[in-house]
């Protein structure tokens, strides 16, 4: 096989044609949080037919109830680790648990979706000649010495820890995607995804916004786990989402990293949940878990230059649309807490 290399420059034009084609497309995990947003958006197009596969291990049908019915829409309960045969011309493969509770939950099941479940992927990217995005991580940095993160960082991750089940097999499904890309000709687009919040995320599912929001809405103290001073940048669904299909589209293989660069400590965090959603309630300094990374930021210039992409939505405009979303599904209307 040849491998032909797509032109330096991005080009607009090549970007809207995509948009004119009627495309085949398979979302795995596309029942989750951000898949579901990204089904959302690529449903709008009418030219679009999209299939879903997911074991809803952490996603669910409710998130798709809009389109179950929809002429354009399949839903297919299946597990990644598992052969897949279907016709699609373009598969974004999400499916991999990203909450740390949930992926530490059963480790070697995580470490299965992320390498055979990408192994399975690219076979059948490579039996029908689709192209395929997957979505990796920030936690590819693991600890980082570096900082912001630009894509040419090789990370520093500790491949025996509590964590490595999901980095090191976000590593390994990176890997995969290259050596598909060189040994197979497969058309490949890597995302490096950095710490993404919206309407649906699980409640309940330890990450700090939905943690810090759902304790504000119900009157509880904000955990922020020592010490406090540890760092992360936000990225709205929507912005993310955007940022997934413009690569997707794209020219460059990636890897590329898609967030907000916005960066706060946990503790400034704890301080605008509270100051946006309830002034009275307290912040409480809890113990932290293992490997917790001390500072994370992404250094975004490959996806502006490359992609004509950057985020548009701050962590003050998002946290609020957020916020509705939890007030309806925790039965928390604004007028009992303001
Ligand atoms: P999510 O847990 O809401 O969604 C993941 C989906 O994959 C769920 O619907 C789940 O049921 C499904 N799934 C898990 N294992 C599967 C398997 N073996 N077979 C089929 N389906 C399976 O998580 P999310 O936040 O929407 O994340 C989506 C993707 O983005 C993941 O690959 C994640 O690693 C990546 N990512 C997310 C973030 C973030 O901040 N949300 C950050 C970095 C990377
Ligand atoms: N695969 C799949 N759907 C397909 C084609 C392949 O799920 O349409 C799986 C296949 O079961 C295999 C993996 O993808 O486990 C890798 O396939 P490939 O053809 O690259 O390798 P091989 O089958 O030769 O090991
Ligand atoms: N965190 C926190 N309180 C919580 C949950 C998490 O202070 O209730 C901190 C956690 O220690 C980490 C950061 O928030 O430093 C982000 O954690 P999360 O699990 O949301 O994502 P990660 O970036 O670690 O995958």
């Amino acid at each position: 096989h040849t491998i032909t290399r797509p032109p330096p420059t991005p080009s607009p034009l090549r970007f809207s044609k995509f948009f004119q084609a009627n495309l085949r497309i398979l979302v795995t995990g596309g029942a989750g949080f951000i898949g579901s947003h990204l089904v959302d958006k690529l449903m709008e197009n009418e030219k679009h037919e999209v299939i879903v596969v997911d074991n809803y291990f952490t996603g669910s049908k409710d998130n798709l109830k809009r389109w179950i019915g929809h002429p354009r829409f399949e839903l297919i309960r299946h597990d990644v680790t598992e052969p897949l045969l279907v016709e699609v011309d373009r598969i974004y493969h999400l499916a991999c648990p990203a909450s740390p509770i949930f992926y530490k939950y059963n480790p070697v099941k995580t470490i299965k979706t992320n390498v055979i479940g990408t192994l399975n992927m690219l076979g059948l990217a490579k039996r029908v000649g689709a192209r395929i995005l997957l979505t990796s991580t920030s936690e590819v940095y693991g600890d980082p010495l570096e900082h912001p993160q630009k894509e040419e960082y090789w990370g520093n991750v500790n491949p025996i820890g509590v964590r490595s089940c999901y980095d090191e097999g976000k590593r390994v499904a990176e890997t995969l995607m290259f050596d598909y890309h060189r040994q197979h000709g497969i058309e490949i687009r890597i995302a490096r995804i950095f710490n993404t919040y919206g309407p649906r995320m699980n409640i309940d599912d330890g990450r700090v916004v939905s943690n810090f929001i759902a304790q504000a809405l119900r009157g509880e103290h904000l955990t922020v786990q020592a010490p406090g001073t540890q760092t992360r940048s936000f990225c709205y669904v929507s912005d993310m989402v955007d940022g997934l299909i413009h690569l997707m589209e794209g020219d460059h293989t990636g890897p590329i990293n898609i967030g907000n660069p916005g960066e706060f400590t946990m503790m400034e965090l704890a301080e605008t949940v509270k100051e946006l959603i309830d002034p009275t309630v307290e912040v409480m300094i809890v113990e932290n878990t293992p490997d917790d990374p001390r500072q994370r930021k992404p250094d975004i210039t490959k996806a502006k230059e490359l992609l004509g992409w950057e985020p548009k939505v701050t962590l003050r405009e998002g946290l609020p649309l957020m916020e509705e979303d939890f007030r309806q599904r925790l039965g928390v209307p604004k007028s009992q807490n303001n």
